[in-house]
């Protein structure tokens, strides 16, 4: 069964770390993977970095609602073009949101929770997601990177 972990909030010093590559794919890792989705979902979000719950490891979760769920290990953009304009939210920055400018679309390669590699394109708002979760594990929130906050 998979568990609920806390989500990190801004200010804690993990947010801004490099997560350390991942170099086992164990029981240790599948249930990480297991708790970030399931924390995803409850939370109500539509990607989760493994930072934001204190795991300062190169992990992902996400689902928008309309593509399958995914999961990526030691995630990286490779090629990416175009560049537009939305406003993004964060689990770990409630009551806040802001516009940052990401590519348009993007080529990930990755591992499964199995070590295989993995590659992926993506484009418009479900690709600013993995960008979104991505820098994540570069230690930078969208409101390092975004051009203008945004108030509802
Ligand atoms: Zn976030």
């Amino acid at each position: 069964m998979a568990e609920i972990r806390t989500i990190v909030k801004e200010g804690d010093p993990i947010l801004h770390q490099q997560a350390q590559v991942v170099r086992r794919f164990n029981d240790s890792l599948h249930r990480l993977l297991d708790d970030m989705m399931e924390t995803m979902h409850q939370a109500e979000g539509c990607g989760l970095a493994a930072p934001q719950v204190g795991i300062s490891k190169r992990v992902i979760v996400v689902d928008d609602g309309e593509h399958p769920p995914m999961e990526m290990v030691n995630p990286v953009i490779v090629r990416h073009s175009g560049a537009v304009e939305a406003v993004e939210y964060c689990l770990s920055v409630p009551d806040r949101g802001g516009k940052v400018i990401r590519a348009q679309q993007i080529t990930v390669e990755y591992q499964d929770r199995n070590g295989n590699p993995c590659q992926a394109e993506y484009s418009d708002f479900y690709a600013r997601i993995f960008q979104h979760e991505i820098d994540h594990l570069d230690g930078k929130l969208f409101t390092d990177v975004m051009i203008e906050e945004v108030r509802d």
